[in-house]
């Protein structure tokens, strides 16, 4: 009845399903599953003339390697369950994509949407502070970054707070990634999670063979695709979809409601009207609007993406749902239950572990460049450019023909750090897609999520095999 598990117990119960499937030595499987550390602590803000409690958390879970990585969530009912749930799943996911850290996760029970800019900008700074005192905060320590309700000015607000702290550490602007370019950050890393999500659904569809099994055809073109959460990944996500040729998205869902339109909609013009109207759907021209969100997220479509909240596909609406692939966006959008029916009705769903780690992928870039002080491609890129240019110049002294003055800009351009970021994110998708592929052929029978589990299980695994922590 894994209806009434925590979002925790969801996660371990994906967890079980995969150590079920791997040989491990006693009690490692248990080590890899608990969650190292984790503080709940509470502070005073100031309020106009007076103070407000706000509480908080954040929670390491695997220190196997070093620093700990995860998000920050801003929100008004962030509690323990939920910050251990995704450092666990963050873990899991860095494994997935080979990404060298150990997985945290950070929460701020505050409603970001209802708070002045100055009462989140004291709550953030404190924040900090409290996580420097305890250790839990640092370069080599623990790196957070963006989650839900807050995003690059939060993460600007963290690194200066650190940087006023630890004025001694050459390496402090790693102590945060997320961060506006101008201070340290890198460029792609906002849209990466959703950048992501659109390569990690172009893998699945590249390959006629492993979309067979739900139904539908190779490539992108013509599904119609539904979106729930138009925010940082949901809107960058379905942006980046609505670009691949005669794909569209036909449904969104947020807090207030939902919209369809079966030509498709105009994805910058409803995160628009949401900001023009304070956050909703309702009123957008155009498109038949629901009160149910449920009608259109389990609407007729190809595609689901929910890029909102955890447990939002559950046994109550598993098989209503039409959308013969669900792209988990969000992280635990679908219970370990419903996950079972999804699979038995043979739709496929593609697991948050891997289709959301663009942002810690990219966010390992940045943390490398603060690292490295120096911007991705500042030393390579005349070289290249110099170098093709030269080719070209030969290419056509060998083949008496020349090539047009745009032909020699675009093609002779040395690469940007956006298209370093963006070839190392598509890199990383494809790579660490193929791992999971193989793991599922390994084990018949299994679905893409116990493969992915599998795959990151085993590198935690070995990892603390090689260390000497396990026999
Ligand atoms: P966000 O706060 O920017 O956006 C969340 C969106 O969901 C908002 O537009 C909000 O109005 C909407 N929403 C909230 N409740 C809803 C409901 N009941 N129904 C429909 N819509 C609802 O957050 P985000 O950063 O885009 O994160 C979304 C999800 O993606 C979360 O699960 C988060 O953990 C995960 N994630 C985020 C990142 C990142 O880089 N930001 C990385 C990996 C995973």
């Amino acid at each position: 009845m894994s209806e009434n598990l925590t979002f925790t117990e969801n996660v371990y119960k994906n967890f079980d399903r995969a150590i079920a499937r791997l040989n491990l030595p006693r009690g490692l499987a248990e080590k890899i599953k608990v969650c190292n550390s984790m503080i709940q602590f509470s502070f005073p803000v100031r309020d106009g003339d007076g103070f407000r409690i706000v509480n908080a958390y954040r929670a390491e879970h695997s220190v196997h390697k070093r620093p700990t990585k995860g998000g920050i969530r801003y929100e008004v009912h962030v509690n323990a369950d939920e910050v251990v749930a995704l450092a666990t799943l963050m873990t899991l996911k860095c494994a997935v994509v080979n990404v060298p850290f150990g997985g945290a996760k950070g929460g701020i029970r505050i409603d970001p949407r209802k708070e002045s800019a100055e009462f989140i900008e004291r709550a953030t700074r404190r924040y900090t502070a409290e996580l420097y005192y305890k250790n839990f905060i640092g370069p080599g320590v623990d790196v957070p970054a963006p989650d839900m309700g807050c995003g690059e000015r939060e993460m600007a607000w963290i690194a200066d707070t650190y940087a006023t702290l630890a004025h001694h550490d050459v390496d402090h602007l790693a102590c945060v990634t997320g961060k506006p370019v101008a201070q340290g950050g890198i460029s792609g890393r906002k849209e990466a999670t959703g950048r992501g999500v659109q390569f990690g659904i172009r893998e699945l569809f590249r390959s006629a063979d492993d979309v067979k099994g739900c139904g539908l055809s190779a490539g992108l073109g013509g599904k119609r695709v539904v979106v729930q959460g138009l925010g940082n990944v949901g809107y960058h996500a379905a942006k980046f979809l609505a670009e691949e040729d005669g794909c569209r998205i036909v449904g969104i869902c947020e807090r207030d409601g939902a919209i369809w339109n079966d030509a498709g909609l105009d994805v910058d013009a409803v995160r628009r009207h949401m900001d023009e109207t304070n956050g909703g759907v309702k009123g957008f021209p155009g498109a038949t609007y629901f009160e149910d969100g449920d009608k259109v997220l389990c609407g007729p479509c190809d595609i689901l993406v929910p890029a909102a909240l955890e447990n939002q596909i559950t046994e109550a609406n598993a098989d209503r749902i039409q959308a013969r692939i669900i792209a988990e966006a969000a992280n635990g959008p679908t219970t370990a239950a419903a996950s079972e029916r999804l699979f038995q009705r043979g739709v496929i769903v593609i697991p948050d572990l891997y289709l959301n780690a663009g942002g810690v992928t990219v966010s390992y870039f940045e943390w490398s460049k603060n690292l490295a002080h120096i911007r991705f491609g500042r030393l390579e890129k005349r070289l290249e450019e110099g170098r093709t240019h030269r080719l070209m110049q030969a290419i056509e002294r060998l083949t008496d023909r020349r090539f047009g003055d745009d032909e020699f800009t675009n093609v002779a351009r040395g690469a940007d750090e956006i298209d370093r970021v963006r070839a190392g994110l598509d890199d990383t998708m494809r790579t660490s897609y193929a791992e999971i592929r193989t793991a599922q052929r390994r084990f018949p029978g299994i679905d893409l999520r116990t493969a992915a589990y599998i795959v990151a299980i085993d590198k935690v695994a070995t990892s603390y095999m090689q260390l000497g922590v396990w026999p």
